[in-house]
């Protein structure tokens, strides 16, 4: 009978990223990236998804209809945007589409090879979505203050506070994303702080992968 767990050489260490919106979530994964680090990043497949011919516009068209498919055959982020506003439950019905899809995708390019010492899975849903958390090995949540989350986000996106604060109450709570991580990282400050802070936690995350067997 073989033992209950089976001790893979090949397998990478992975440790998920999260965080609410605007947090800071690609930026530290960039600097992860610059040490080494292999990221597979869960917005990107959706973006791959939800793209002209995605594998996930049928759904969605079947779902939704055809006003919430643009000219190019891709998802239209502004009618499904404004519906998001009207109907805050369709968000959780194109999730509902996409995370299956999105988490096969990850378990994917996660399973091929790579000479990094581990990978980072970001995913802005990590404690919310199905199955992440006992894949991974660790986790790790970006954090800042709400107030900070609200500007930078409004800033990038061009959102407005209102639709970036609805989107935070559709996430898990600051305090429960904390709770449940392994790690915490502060990104309250400047990015030489940054830095710094994720040079330290690379050297740790190295040591971790290397030690496991
Ligand atoms: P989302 O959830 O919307 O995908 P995110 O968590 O990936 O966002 P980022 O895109 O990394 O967050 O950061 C949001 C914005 O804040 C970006 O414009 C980024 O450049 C800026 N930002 C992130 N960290 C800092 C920092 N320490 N100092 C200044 N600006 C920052």
């Amino acid at each position: 009978m073989s033992p209950p767990y089976t001790v893979n050489y090949e397998s990478p260490y992975l440790i998920g990223l999260t965080g609410g919106i605007g947090s800071g979530k690609t930026t530290v994964a960039r600097l992860f990236e610059q040490y080494g680090a292999r990221i597979i990043d869960a917005d990107e497949i959706s973006r791959d998804l939800t793209m002209t011919n995605g594998a996930a516009i049928p759904a969605v068209l079947e779902t939704f209809g055809k006003s919430y498919i643009d000219d190019t055959g891709g998802l239209n982020r502004k009618t499904m945007r404004e519906l998001f506003f009207t109907h805050p439950d369709a968000r959780k019905k194109l999730q509902g589409i996409l995370h299956p899809m999105i988490f096969s995708q990850i378990q994917k390019q996660a399973s091929l090879a790579t000479s990094s010492p581990y990978t980072l899975i970001v995913a802005p849903l990590l404690f919310e979505a199905k199955g992440y958390r006992k894949w991974v090995q660790r986790t790790l949540v970006v954090d800042c203050p709400e107030a900070l989350q609200i500007e930078r986000t409004m800033r990038r996106s061009g959102l407005s506070e209102l639709e970036v604060k609805q989107i935070m109450a559709q996430q898990m709570s600051r305090s429960k994303r904390l709770s449940l991580g392994d790690d915490r990282l502060e990104n309250q400050t400047d990015r030489a702080t940054l830095v710094s802070k994720v040079a330290a936690l690379h050297r740790r995350y190295s040591a971790l992968s290397a030690i496991r067997y």
